[in-house]
């Protein structure tokens, strides 16, 4: 095999002490997102190596591009460290792709090495330009970079830079437990705390049967989605059912979905407890609709003093489509299936809510005790990104 997959980690490169935290972290995640595949992976203190089968380069480079903490990675040949090797190696690959500028780079880790970057790039620009007719260098925009690296062990060669996909490798931080709907903020949500390093399970609200099984699937291929990114996913599916219909029963209308959010953070707040989670995340965005006004936020947040964090609170809709788009999950979010929230919307509800209101209005029900009811009879299913189990589940 004279091809390998050359990573480059990201920011964890900067964090001192906890770097081999970091590089384990990303190798095990990396393995995990390999598993079908038929490679060998090894890793040193500034990049990870995967030794590949030609024929299952782009399912390994798509799997890769899922995992958070890779900066950027190559597709490199490797060469023996001695100048003959690397000369006749760079004209190899010179000769089987077509071009009419280039330039070459050389970076020289092994300071032993006979010649040093610039003297190396010098030589191997000469040896191309001498074997190859109509062609030039062009320092400036190239339309070909050999990229040379000279190490101590063994060499590398390479033409292409891919970029990872960056953050922090999942499971760097604990647990947090994402409110997962079927709409398209959440997904999105999830996805970019992930990206933060955080493990994500997830929190479904439903109101069956005034929502349906469709609805919950939706949320389940949700997941599923997500856990392309995260590994796993525990998807806790709770019946908001008898809280929601005793909210629209006592409660004045136009506090009831105030009253319904602050209902969901009390549960949250007792589900990230019980399975050791440390912060909420969820698809809020500043002034999306009534409940997300700053106030609102103020009045709803009251509830709890577990951190929430809003991913997408500063993002634009558009903002929020276009991440949608690109981790696959916006196809699926616009499904038209009504949400436990769509389903009891007001006519007019409070834009701008009181925290004294609202304790008045939720005393009109006994609502301690239906909390800890909705905790103790969680649904939980695991999702994976595998189809096989996936559809197990069904
Ligand atoms: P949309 O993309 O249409 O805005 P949404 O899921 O963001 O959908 P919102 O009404 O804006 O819906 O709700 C704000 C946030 O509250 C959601 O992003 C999600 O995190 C949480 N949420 C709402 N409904 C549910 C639910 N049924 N189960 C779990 N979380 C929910
Ligand atoms: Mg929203």
């Amino acid at each position: 095999m004279d091809r390998i997959i050359l990573i480059k980690y990201g920011e964890l490169s900067t964090k001192k002490g906890n770097r081999n935290f970091f590089i384990n972290t990303l190798y095990n995640n990396v393995c995990n997102s390999l598993k079908k595949f038929d490679v060998k992976i090894s890793k040193d203190r500034a990049h990870m190596y995967i030794e590949f089968n030609d024929s299952e380069l782009d399912g390994i480079k798509s799997a890769i591009d899922k995992v958070f903490g890779i900066h950027k990675y190559h597709i490199a040949y490797i060469v023996n460290t001695n100048m003959e090797d690397i000369k006749s190696k760079v004209l190899e690959v010179a000769k089987s792709i077509s071009f009419k500028t280039f330039k070459v780079e050389t970076k020289r880790s092994f300071k032993g090495f006979e010649a040093d970057s610039l003297e190396m790039s010098r030589i191997l620009g000469g040896v191309i330009l001498r074997n190859i007719s109509d062609i030039k260098v062009d320092v400036h925009n190239p339309e070909v970079t050999f990229n040379v690296e000279i190490r101590e062990d063994r060499s590398y060669i390479y033409l292409n830079s891919y970029n990872g996909s960056g953050g922090y490798p999942v499971g760097t931080q604990p647990r947090g437990m994402l409110m997962l709907s079927g709409g398209i903020d959440s997904p999105v949500a999830g996805y970019l705390a992930m990206k933060r390093g955080v493990v994500v399970d997830a929190v479904y609200f439903e109101a069956i049967p005034h929502t349906s099984l469709d609805a919950r699937n939706k949320v389940i291929s949700l997941a599923r989605k997500l856990a392309l990114y995260g590994g796993k996913i525990n998807l806790h599916i709770v019946n908001f059912t008898p809280i929601q219909e005793e909210i629209y029963k006592n409660c004045a209308p136009s506090y009831c979905i105030t009253i319904m959010r602050r209902m969901m953070y009390r549960i949250m707040e007792k589900i990230v407890k019980k399975y050791d989670g440390y912060i909420i995340i969820n698809g809020e965005s500043i002034g999306q609709v009534a409940s997300q006004t700053l106030t609102s936020m103020n009045c709803i947040n009251s509830v709890t003093n577990i951190p929430v964090i809003r991913p997408v609170s500063c993002l634009d809709k558009l903002e929020i489509i276009d991440i949608a788009k690109k981790i696959d999950t916006y196809e699926t979010s616009i499904l038209p299936y009504e949400d436990c929230c769509t389903v009891f919307v007001p006519k007019h509800p409070v834009i701008n809510p009181s925290i004294e209101k609202s304790i008045v209005e939720e005393e009109k029900f006994n609502y301690s005790e239906m909390i800890d009811e909705a905790v103790n009879n969680l649904n939980t299913i695991t999702v994976t990104s595998n189809d096989e189990e996936f559809s197990d589940l069904l």
